[in-house]
């Protein structure tokens, strides 16, 4: 695909919005239904054979094979879901081109993979061969709030022996990146009348206590090891709830708990350690309940040494003269395909940094450079050639 048209199919998916719904309604910008339409009706137009597969209702997976001389396929993944376009500085959805960026909710994260992968798939289905292993891509929802989009298809059977996931890495080749465990901490109490409060038990103030004890364990080191590319596990606090009237004491309180693991620590065995540290740092009956998780998204490491990322930094370096390796402190879908046993890795254009923020844009060199990397693995059935 020639750089304008390619340019112009980012365009035309970040012009399409599709901000997650998280708990909301479908409708009205929310939702991948109507980008769904667009990238299947455009890979149907090139002769690819391509479904939509509806995970949650009005809420479909889009889904491409070319097929190869082999079964077994390899598989390339980028998601249709933004974040919302809130608070932008620039209208999110016009995409605006200025200075050989792409403006907008989505140019970077990850409507440029979508572009990419989708102009190196039409390119190797347009080719005149057939390439050596068939090449599964897949534009997924719901990536930005519980993943459900991927998890649906692995619940499905959909499998290949390896995967490239697209996300804004700035052509980097992500090898490692950290997981999430979400859990909740609550205290109770006893609820009186707010003009009597020596007769009650106040579950906020006990959870203050609660959230210092917290505080200090998170800044005194959080987890059991290092990792030499992600550091340290981190803990915050994101949501607190509590009390009802403000004459009431109140007898619950609640905080949500955000605990990013490292590759291979157990989520479980996270919220045990925080659980263990509570009971032994507060003596007193604050009523403390620590449960969950209720939300884990896995972490993932890959060897750099492995035949995919081998194969993957052969090809990156053939088109940009070099093949960095990082991590991600944030969480992809590459995380649930290694747990699935799938060999996975995260590479694709734009900024990691330009992920979720006001000022989201796409360097279109990259765009570009993305699309020959991708193209030239889905011939090469992303193994090495040399
Ligand atoms: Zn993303």
């Amino acid at each position: 695909m020639e750089r304008d048209q390619l340019c112009k199919l980012a365009a035309e998916l970040v012009a399409i919005p599709s901000v997650n719904p998280l708990e909301r309604p479908v409708g009205d910008g929310r939702g991948e239904a109507e980008v769904a339409a667009y990238v299947e009706s455009t890979l149907r137009e090139a002769g690819i054979e391509v479904g939509l597969r509806e995970i949650l209702p009005g809420r479909p997976n889009v889904v491409a094979r070319v097929p190869g001389q082999s079964d077994e396929a390899v598989w390339f993944d980028a998601h249709l879901d933004t974040v919302s376009a809130e608070g932008m500085a620039f209208e999110p959805f016009e995409a605006n081109t200025e200075d050989g960026k792409l403006l907008g909710r989505g140019a970077a994260d990850d409507k440029a993979s979508v572009a990419a992968m989708m102009a190196a798939l039409i390119a190797v289905a347009q080719g005149g061969y057939k390439p050596p292993m068939t090449v599964l891509f897949t534009a997924t929802a719901d990536e930005e709030y519980q993943m459900r989009g991927l998890m649906g298809l692995l619940e499905e059977g959909v499998t290949a022996t390896s995967a490239i996931v697209g996300e804004p890495t700035g052509l980097e080749i992500i090898i490692a990146h950290k997981g999430v465990a979400r859990f909740r901490i609550t205290t109770s109490g006893k609820a009186v009348h707010s003009s009597r409060p020596d007769d009650g038990v106040n579950a906020i103030y006990r959870m203050g206590k609660v959230l210092a004890a917290i505080d200090a364990y998170a800044k005194g080191g959080v987890g059991r090891e290092s990792h030499p590319m992600l550091g340290r596990a981190t803990l915050s606090v994101g949501v607190i709830r509590g009390g009802e009237h403000v004459n009431v004491v109140p007898d619950r309180c609640e905080v949500v708990v955000d605990r990013r693991l490292l590759p291979d620590e157990d989520a479980r065995r996270a919220v045990g350690d925080v659980r263990d540290y509570l009971n032994n740092a507060l003596q007193e009956d604050l009523g403390l309940k620590v449960s969950g998780p209720e939300l884990t998204i896995p972490g993932m490491s890959i060897p750099s040494e492995s035949a995919l990322v081998q194969a993957v930094a052969d090809v990156v370096r053939e088109v940009t003269a070099k093949a960095p390796f990082n991590g991600m402190q944030g969480t992809t879908h590459a995380g649930q395909l290694v747990e699935a046993g799938i060999p996975a890795l995260v590479f694709g254009p734009g900024e990691m940094g330009q992920s979720h923020t006001a000022t989201e844009a796409l360097n279109l060199d990259q765009l570009e450079q993305a699309a020959a990397v991708y193209e030239r693995l889905m011939q090469t059935g992303c193994e090495q050639t040399k």
